[in-house]
């Protein structure tokens, strides 16, 4: 999952950034609202966590231009404290939810898992695909009721799968979605990946669609 912080602040966006990684997520960060502005029109967000008091153009403004234009990423609005009527704006903007400052970092992590899952049409935070199950909450996967014991990058990959489970994802949309920015994004280096995941749960889950991508699936539920 790849989430763009918009936070002008950088000791809070770090903050934040830190604990978005250690969560699972692939971060990228922008410091204004004209590269917030350019980055919500260039890459593609699983969330955007979007401060609304920004220099250069205000949050508000960059939140409103992306709805105009199509952009259906959920986003997290971070607004001042005892502001409703910033609040109110920010959700009739387009936000999916907001957090107020200061904030709990728990609180930022369980909103912006609410607004992903919802955003896919999952309603509950533990995925279940058959007798695998992905704890969104502490960043895991378990299976037949034991704690699987994933690298960060391969839960990152099994969790976008999950989240797009019975579509076959193209292999350059996984890449940008679990990669590091500056990460070697090479379709070997992921088929390499997709391996060790699948010796790791079993070669049923996940499906190669040839010219397509790769595909997580219910292998009890196949006919
Ligand atoms: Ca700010």
């Amino acid at each position: 999952m790849r989430v763009l912080i918009v936070e002008d602040n950088e000791a809070i966006a770090r903050d934040i950034g830190a604990h978005l990684e250690q969560a699972g997520y692939v971060v990228d960060y922008a410091h204004d609202g004209e590269e917030a502005d350019f980055k919500g029109f260039t890459e593609d967000y699983d969330a955007v966590i979007l401060d609304l008091g920004l220099p250069k153009l205000d949050g508000l403004t960059v939140l409103r231009n992306w709805r105009a234009q199509g952009r259906t990423f959920p986003v997290l609005v971070l607004t001042a404290r005892g502001s409703w009527q910033e609040r109110v704006a920010g959700i009739d903007a387009g936000g999916d939810d907001y957090v107020v400052k200061p904030f709990e970092m728990e609180e930022v992590l369980a909103r912006l898992r609410a607004i992903i899952r919802r955003s896919r049409g999952l309603a509950a935070p533990i995925i279940r695909i058959g007798p695998l199950e992905l704890d969104t909450r502490a960043a895991r996967a378990i299976l037949g009721g034991k704690a699987l014991d994933l690298t960060p990058l391969e839960y990152r990959l099994l969790s976008y799968l999950a989240h797009h489970q019975g579509r076959a994802v193209p292999r350059m949309e996984l890449m940008e979605h679990i990669y590091e920015g500056d990460a070697d994004r090479n379709p070997n280096t992921l088929d390499v990946l997709v391996g060790r995941l699948r010796r790791k749960i079993g070669s049923g889950f996940i499906h190669t669609r040839r010219g397509h991508g790769y595909m997580l699936v219910n292998p009890e539920a196949e006919g």
